[in-house]
């Protein structure tokens, strides 16, 4: 592949993955169509094939440079884990050959004892497994075969992000088909969650981010005055790329091309030194894989070219952070997209019926969609007009509000009539104007023919959101479905359906602007959730709905959801702890040294000179050390305390303790940086950051 650069993308674009093409290509007719049959009819997979996968697997990988294979898999953390086995097995005359199992494809055994389990185990009963999950392709990245796979425990529960989403898109597949036969449509066997996620990422100089030991562990500045420019003119947004990013750029999306990922949009963002990359949507599963890929190459290609991506979602304070808009919809296997309207949407039962099933969801279970994208970073947007409120509601439009106002009122809907835009410049083409212009500002806007779930994290696994998502519509539609098929008269029931799921929860509709204090009141009259942070929005897990909702659709079972309540509490009190100990370890060895080694400077300029300016300054750097001293000892203290009753009360105890402290002795640093003279601060400061890039 060195020469990939002169090659066009279409050269080797998915080189390195073992797509359909690859199987059906190597593998005997039998084998691949037992294997198609798995993939996309979810037929059980018949384990008979599984030697003959494994082998020609093998061979290929072999073939693109693999000497190893790993089980992926997502436990509860954000990242994915990998465990490599060469392929190696020795023989008698003391060589070796290279082997590959089906029973090493199917099943894995990583030793699971330092993964969170939230209980369902103890650490002396560690066996966990993975198990292949055939349905997002396996590749080779640098050399390893790497095999996407599920991660449970030995008793059965499932301990990973990839399993309930895998579980979610059966249950909406389940439920959308029964939908779609009562609708009278007897030709598609399969509906599809498309997922096509955006991410965002802010790139900086890794020279200086390995001076900060806040960004090398908690991967944001835990401090740092305001720099004289910010993004007030917004001339990052959308501007030119600079050369070295443009290297970057290119190199990932080569990078992710050749692993089968449609890399396609790239753009600078709003804040200094954010980007963003969109893909191009794929089946739920395959983009939740993808965009783990793609967060993890921006990291690999990134260091490459002397840099750092930052996937937190709030690295600095003052500017913009980075989301992650998931878009998503449902489609049949027979192409059709449930949410587009088609040229009539007053008229499309189908697509009036899935709209139907995805506002009530969204709205009788608000509460989960904000815990799937809940986490320490997102606390930090979510709310604070640069990102959606907590409160989720639904954007729809003019033309949609239109039309769901005329089935609310019983009104008829006169159409939306396209105005066509005459720019006034001859050469310039006539344009058609889209149906309804954006609204940036809500956190599930319809955009046309899908809709776009906008609170999602950067950082965040998008797993969780899709999961979530897909449980909650495939319940409305178990519902609908059930409905529909006692009806005798089908079309009639189905009209009558619509009406009342859309009237009964328009309070969830808003297409005003999101970021304003009258919105958050009108929310408020209007019953919505407004769950501010991650330690209130994790209690929602236990509520009867939630339980309910996971239960029904076989998603979660009750183990599960209780251990992930323990897990997600658990990791919201150790990240915040590991903020914590960062701080007071910067604080007491950098922070607070570097402002007292000034305060002694000024001292002596001011004995030997008797310079009043030195007097002055000497009195508030003074001053302000004092205060960051206090602070410093405050969230000490603040730390040592508490007390560890269950992982719910000391989760609130950081949200309520640690996270305040933290906050008073960041204000009490950022009141100081800005004097001391740049030789004596020790760490890069946010113009270094932001801007030498
Ligand atoms: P926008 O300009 O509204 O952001 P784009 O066409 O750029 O829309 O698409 C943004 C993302 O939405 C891309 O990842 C795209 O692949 C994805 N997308 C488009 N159609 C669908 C769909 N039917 N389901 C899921 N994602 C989709
Ligand atoms: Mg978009």
């Amino acid at each position: 592949m060195e020469n990939a650069k002169c090659l066009s993308p279409d050269a080797y674009f998915g080189e390195y993955v073992f797509n359909e093409a690859v199987m059906k290509s190597r593998l005997s007719k039998t084998a691949f169509k037992v294997l198609k049959a798995t993939i996309h009819a979810g037929v059980p997979l018949d384990s008979s094939v599984a030697d003959e996968v494994a082998s020609v697997m093998k061979e290929w990988a072999l073939e693109k440079g693999a000497t190893h294979f790993t089980h992926w898999f997502q436990p509860m953390t954000n990242i994915t884990a990998e465990k490599h086995d060469a392929f190696i097995s020795p023989t008698a005359d003391g060589k070796v050959i290279l082997e590959f199992s089906g029973k090493e494809l199917i099943k894995g055994e990583p030793d699971a004892s330092s993964f969170p389990s939230g209980g369902l185990r103890e650490t002396a009963a560690a066996r966990g497994y993975t198990a292949w999950d055939c349905t997002s392709p396996a590749f080779v990245k640098e050399s390893t075969l790497y095999i996407p796979t599920a991660f449970f425990s030995y008793t059965g529960e499932i301990l990973d992000k990839k399993a309930p989403l895998l579980r979610s898109v059966e249950a909406l597949n389940r439920e959308a088909l029964r939908v779609l036969r009562a609708l009278g449509n007897c030709t598609s066997e399969k509906v599809t969650a498309t997922v096509g996620p955006e991410q965002e990422y802010f790139l900086i100089n890794r020279e200086l981010y390995e001076k900060r030991l806040d960004l090398m562990l908690t991967g944001r500045t835990l401090f740092g005055a305001r720099p004289p420019k910010g993004q007030e003119l917004e001339d990052q947004y959308f501007g030119r790329l600079r050369l070295k990013i443009s290297a970057f750029m290119r190199e990932l999306d080569t990078e992710l091309w050749k692993l089968g990922i449609t890399a396609k949009t790239k753009h600078n963002e709003v804040a200094p030194a954010q980007h963003e990359l969109a893909i191009i949507f794929d089946p739920a599963n395959i983009a939740a894989d993808h965009n783990l890929l793609v967060m993890e190459m921006m990291k690999r290609v990134a260091k490459k070219h002397g840099l750092v991506a930052l996937l937190h979602e709030k690295p600095f304070s003052g500017v913009n952070g980075s989301g992650k808009h998931i878009n998503w919809s449902m489609a049949t296997d027979d192409g059709i997209n449930l949410l587009d309207p088609g040229p009539e949407p007053s008229e499309n039962m189908t697509f009036l019926v899935f709209l139907a099933a995805v506002i009530k969801a969204v709205d009788k279970y608000a509460e989960l969609l904000r815990l799937s994208v809940a986490s320490t970073g997102n606390d930090h947007r979510l709310g604070a007009n640069e990102a959606p409120p907590a409160i989720v509601s639904i954007f729809v439009g003019e033309e949609l509000q239109a039309i769901i106002d005329s089935i609310v009122s019983g009104k008829p809907y006169a159409g939306p009539g396209r105005v066509k835009t005459n720019l006034g410049v001859a050469t310039l083409p006539i344009i058609t104007e889209d149906s309804t212009d954006r609204n940036r500002t809500s956190p599930f806007a319809f955009t046309g023919n899908k809709f776009e779930f906008r609170m999602c994290g950067s950082s965040n696994n998008i797993a969780e959101p899709c999961f979530t998502l897909n449980t909650i519509v495939a319940m409305v539609l178990s519902e609908i479905a059930g409905e529909l098929e006692k009806a005798s008269d089908k079309k009639a029931e189905a009209k009558r359906l619509v009406k009342e799921l859309i009237t009964s929860h328009q309070r969830v509709i808003f297409n005003g602007n999101n970021y304003t204090q009258e919105w958050v009141e009108e929310a408020a009259r209007r019953g919505l959730p407004n769950i501010s942070n991650t330690v209130l929005a994790i209690k929602e897990l236990l509520t009867e709905k939630s339980r309910e909702v996971f239960t029904r659709m076989k998603v979660l079972n009750e183990k599960e959801i209780e251990s992930r309540y323990e897990i997600l509490l658990e990791n919201y009190a150790k990240t915040i702890n590991i903020e914590a100990m960062t701080f007071i370890d910067m604080a007491n060895r950098q922070l607070l040294p570097a402002a007292l080694g000034y305060a002694a400077r000024l001292a002596d300029i001011a004995e030997k000179t008797g310079s009043a300016a030195a007097e002055s300054r000497l009195a508030r750097v003074t001053a302000l050390a004092d205060e960051m001293g206090e602070k410093l000892c405050e969230l000490e203290r603040a730390v040592a305390a508490c007390e560890h009753k269950n992982a719910y009360s000391t989760a609130l105890y950081y949200r309520e303790n640690v996270v305040k402290a933290m906050e008073a002795l960041r204000a009490a640093v950022d009141a100081v940086e800005p004097l001391v003279p740049a030789d004596m601060w020790p760490v890069p400061v946010y113009s270094d950051l932001l801007f030498r890039v």
